[in-house]
């Protein structure tokens, strides 16, 4: 297939037209020099490696303890909802409404549809909702805010070790463990590349129609 690809560049607006290029190859927009494509070797088996271990990882993170602390004999143990809960309990709903979305549901979306999406490549498997939930995790992107809610564990984790000595729970290391896939998820995926896939699968459910 020799597709060609016109993009606008996302910096300077300029139109380009490039052919997908070889794995290995970076593209740079000619007046900007901002890198507009890098081809990963193995994109999609990578992608759904990585989507499933996000995966199982998301629950661990999400119902294990992350810190414990013994406070003049009682022991209390925090998890991720922890934060959310206590939130609410203080009326600052919308804060905690925030901290719901951007690091409990939102990457659990994040993380389903890039397992579907990828599942889907990696099989070859044509869905008319492919287009749908490509879109859908493009846009989450942007709010899927784990760094953000790692951030604010490990200065309460610094105020509280100041009163008492806490223990890290096995949540806080999926935690950690989830933070460093969902990253390496988002650099490892080769956008035009699935793109190009889903076009050709979404053809076939066309044909067949
Ligand atoms: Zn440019």
């Amino acid at each position: 297939m020799n597709s060609i690809n016109f993009n606008a560049c996302p910096e300077c607006d300029l139109l380009i037209s490039i052919a997908h290029p070889k794995i290995g190859e970076k593209h740079h927009c000619p007046r900007c020099n901002l890198l507009l494509l890098r081809p990963r070797k193995r994109s999609i088996e990578r992608t759904f490696a990585l989507s499933i271990a996000g995966f199982i990882l998301f629950f661990p993170a999400n119902f294990l303890p992350l810190v414990s602390i013994t406070l003049l004999g009682n022991a209390n143990t925090g998890i991720l909802m922890s934060g959310v809960i206590a939130l609410l309990t203080k009326n600052m709903w919308p804060v905690a409404i925030v901290v719901f979305l951007a690091s409990i549901l939102f990457p659990l979306i994040q993380i389903s549809l890039s397992l579907l999406i990828s599942g889907h490549l990696y099989f070859n498997r044509p869905n008319r909702y492919l287009v749908n939930w490509m879109r859908w995790m493009h846009h989450l992107d942007e709010w899927v805010m784990l760094e953000v809610y790692m951030l604010s564990i490990i200065v309460a984790c610094v105020k509280l070790m100041a009163i008492s000595p806490l223990t890290f729970g096995w949540g806080l290391y999926a935690f950690i463990g989830l933070i460093i896939i969902t990253t390496l998820l988002i650099s490892n995926l080769d956008i035009p590349f699935f793109w190009q896939k889903i076009e050709r699968l979404t053809q076939d459910i066309n044909h067949a129609d």
